[in-house]
């Protein structure tokens, strides 16, 4: 027997009495098939997409809120898959819901308990190894779970809105060590931070950044933040977020750029510095020859609006000398220096052999 219930707004809940895997998969898929095909509404095709979370009972619970929880869950996975697919729930995904619930209570000590802990990779002329300046990323060093990398907690700061304090501690505390580096006397050099969506969108940011500068006595133009693509699709909001950051001083950076949706005609209207070339490009660069492609175009893009472009994530000498053949000039990468501390940087890179720094390499 099925029941179909309506649970509230786009979600419903189907109940099977069924032992059989393969009846529930084809029942999943019909339904998915079935809701695909376009409705025309007044002349108008309406495309309507499924995603199908299933959980069962007894074996993943007995409790009927757990349940619904499970294909809850089982369902956003599907939506991440692409939508129109069905997932079932198991024991991989609950790992991930009660790591995530787990980081998520922890992330909001660990500003208090200082676990947060800002790393700097250079970046790189090419040709002479000169350091031009630093991108600042954030670690998370939690006592028993270790070290957590930003690409699962920046996430999970972003949705439960702990991002606002965490970037708020990042843009001070990168803006003290910018103080620390250059009353040490290292030449100075632009410090990037990386901005995400929900942070960019915060109507303290501009202030943030601007008595930030003025605090730690820093030259504005020194100070860079990192955007992706995706965060200024919609330019309506971010085109003048971006003028009152310009109007500081501030360089702007767009992050992985070419796996967004920015349309030449944007790019040119945006206050923008430079362009960082995603690592994904770079990592195929030698053996796929549209990734090849992509970074000359690139490169152009750059060259014919003026900015500067950054090649991100070079590991190897052949990436090294194809990208300068391309006549990329600045990059950064393991190759040259994976992300480090401020102390192992201060000792790899000591200030008092010339005014600039550069990578002695054996
Ligand atoms: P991103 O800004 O694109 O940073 C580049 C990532 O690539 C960094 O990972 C860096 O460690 C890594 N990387 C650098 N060179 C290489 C290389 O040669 N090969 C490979 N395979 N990887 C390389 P990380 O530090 O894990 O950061 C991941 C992402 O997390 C960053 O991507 C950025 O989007 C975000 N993130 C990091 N720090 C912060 C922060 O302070 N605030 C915000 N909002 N996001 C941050
Ligand atoms: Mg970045
Ligand atoms: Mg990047």
């Amino acid at each position: 027997m099925i029941n179909v219930y309506h649970h509230g707004g786009d979600e419903f809940i189907i109940i099977i009495q069924c032992t059989n895997i393969t009846y529930i998969k084809e029942l999943a898929a019909a339904i998915i098939k079935r809701i695909q095909e376009p409705y025309s509404i007044n002349g108008i095709e309406i495309w309507i997409t499924t995603s199908i979370g299933i959980s069962f009972y007894p074996h993943h619970t007995h409790d009927i809120t757990d349940l619904i929880k499970f294909a809850d869950t089982a369902m956003y996975y599907a939506k991440l898959d692409g939508k129109n697919t069905y997932k079932f729930f198991n024991e991989e995904l609950e790992w991930k819901i009660e790591r995530k619930s787990r980081l998520e209570s922890e992330l909001r000590k660990a500003l208090i308990n200082k676990e947060l802990h800002m790393f700097y990779q250079p970046k790189f002329q090419l040709d002479s190894f000169e350091i031009v300046g630093m991108e600042a990323l954030i670690r998370w060093e939690h006592p028993e779970l270790g070290l957590i990398s930003p690409t699962e907690f920046i996430p999970i700061a972003e949705e439960t809105g702990l991002i606002i304090d965490i970037g708020k501690w990042v843009i001070h505390e990168v803006l003290r060590q910018m103080r620390t580096w250059q009353d040490q006397g290292y030449p100075c050099m632009r410090v990037s931070v990386n901005v995400s969506s929900r942070q960019f969108r915060d109507k303290d940011l501009v202030q943030t950044i601007r008595s930030g500068l003025v605090i730690f006595h820093i030259d504005p133009n020194l100070f860079e933040i990192e955007i992706t693509e995706s965060e200024i699709a919609d330019t309506e909001l971010t085109i003048p977020i971006l003028k009152s950051l310009k109007e500081i001083g501030v360089s702007i950076s767009i992050d992985d750029f070419g796996t967004g949706y920015s349309s030449l005609n944007v790019l040119k209207d945006l206050p923008i510095d430079t362009i960082k070339i995603n690592q994904s490009f770079v990592r195929d660069l030698l053996e796929h020859p549209k990734e090849n492609l992509l970074v000359m175009a690139i490169l152009e893009i750059g060259n014919i609006l003026g900015l500067k472009v950054v090649a991100e994530g070079i590991e190897t000498e052949k990436q090294l000398q194809h990208l300068l053949m391309l006549n990329c000039r600045i990059g950064q990468g393991y190759y040259f220096s994976k992300p480090i501390k401020v102390n192992e940087f201060e000792s790899k890179f000591p200030k008092a052999t010339t005014s600039e720094l550069s990578l002695i390499r054996a």
